[in-house]
């Protein structure tokens, strides 16, 4: 392991699956690091390959082609303690906890198993102490009242948090939640963010959150990054706020234009980005060139119906995958001086080189 090195990174990682119709790539050439305690969104529609990119860094699935590194070990390639070290460092939340907690167990048995199986706790008196402490620490108190629950007498919310608990039972490195919150109330969403977020504070543990929600991602990921995909790349990968403030890709331009705000007035004086198509095309055919030009109002005929647009830096630590964005930022950077983008909004309709 290289001190300074990112604690985990996708190294252009590409996955396919066969179907009967054919071969879907459904991450497509992917480069994504995480840092020790670092938080990031990975966001987008249904399809973009998101929940796939969190299971290939949880190695869960396999790359097709690339690396997944993990303290700069080839994960795939290591054996033994180095495997077994990774399997408990990363951990995966589920969005359905109902369906990922075994009906018939208890939460004391759920946390037990871990616990005794990977040697946290020598004893069944052991274990329950540990399982007070987890329940403790993930806001289910007093635990005497949970321990003997099963799945069913619990809430969305409280499933999800001793979903949460099972995973520190290995005390990892990184969680991986996939669309965690999505299903239980937006009361209880912000709690369940914030104990995460406490769990990056206070463990140092990293967090790669999956959603398609970009208001989550925009609360969560405040202080981290949020990495926008479609149809398997990353098209935008940005801090977060730099983001949400001025989207460089028009993708993440309409995307953050559709968030509703809690008040109407504001949600209707947004600027936005409407798209020629609403239709998101399919993975078995894609679009040549960048595979958003069929829906973009900003594509270029001859280039972006051509060209694949490359993922690339235009600043700080911002990276966009778009030919007309990469030219205007290179453009605005060279005249106001390295990567002051205080431009907010891009008027679409007077932008030069813009094609319906
Ligand atoms: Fe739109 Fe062209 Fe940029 Fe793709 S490369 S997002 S089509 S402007």
């Amino acid at each position: 392991m290289t001190n300074g090195s990112p604690l985990i990174r996708l190294v252009h990682v590409t996955r396919e699956f066969k179907t009967p119709a054919g071969v879907i790539k459904a991450v497509d050439d992917v480069s994504l690091d995480l840092d020790r305690g670092e938080a990031i969104c990975l966001v987008g529609e249904s399809g973009c390959g998101k929940t796939t990119t969190g299971r290939l860094l949880a190695g869960l699935l396999r790359p097709t082609s690339g690396e997944l590194l993990f303290e700069g070990n080839d994960v795939w390639r290591s054996r033994g303690a180095d495997q077994v070290r990774f399997r408990r460092a990363v951990q995966l939340v589920h969005q359905d906890p109902y369906a990922s907690l075994n009906p018939v167990r208890t939460v004391e048995q759920v946390l037990a198993a871990p616990l005794r199986h990977h040697r946290k706790a020598q004893t069944a008196k052991q274990a329950r102490a540990a399982a007070r402490s987890l329940l403790q620490r993930v806001g289910l108190t007093p635990p005497d009242d949970f321990l003997h629950k099963f799945p069913h007498q619990l809430s969305g919310g409280q499933r999800q948090r001793v979903s949460i608990a099972r995973a520190l039972t290995v005390d990892p490195r990184v969680i991986v939640a996939d669309e965690a919150v999505s299903m239980v109330d937006v009361s209880i969403r912000i709690t369940l963010l914030d104990l995460l977020l406490g769990l990056r504070d206070e463990f140092g543990v990293s967090i790669v959150l999956i959603t398609h929600d970009l208001a989550v991602a925009r609360y969560f990921g405040r202080a981290g990054r949020i990495a926008v995909m479609y149809l398997g790349r990353v098209v935008e990968l940005s801090a977060t706020q730099e983001l949400i403030d001025d989207p460089a890709h028009p993708y993440a331009t309409a995307l953050i234009g559709a968030i509703p705000e809690a008040d109407p007035d504001l949600t209707r004086s947004k600027q936005r980005l409407p798209l020629k198509s609403a239709d998101v095309p399919s993975l078995l055919r894609l679009p040549p060139g960048c595979s958003f030009h069929p829906r973009c109002p900003r594509a270029e005929a001859g280039l972006c119906d051509v060209l694949v647009p490359a993922l690339t830096p235009i600043g700080g630590t911002r990276s966009v995958a778009c030919h007309v964005a990469v030219r205007e930022r290179t453009a605005l950077a060279a005249a106001t001086g390295p990567f002051r983008f205080d431009l907010p909004w891009v008027d679409i309709d007077k932008s030069e080189g813009s094609a319906g």
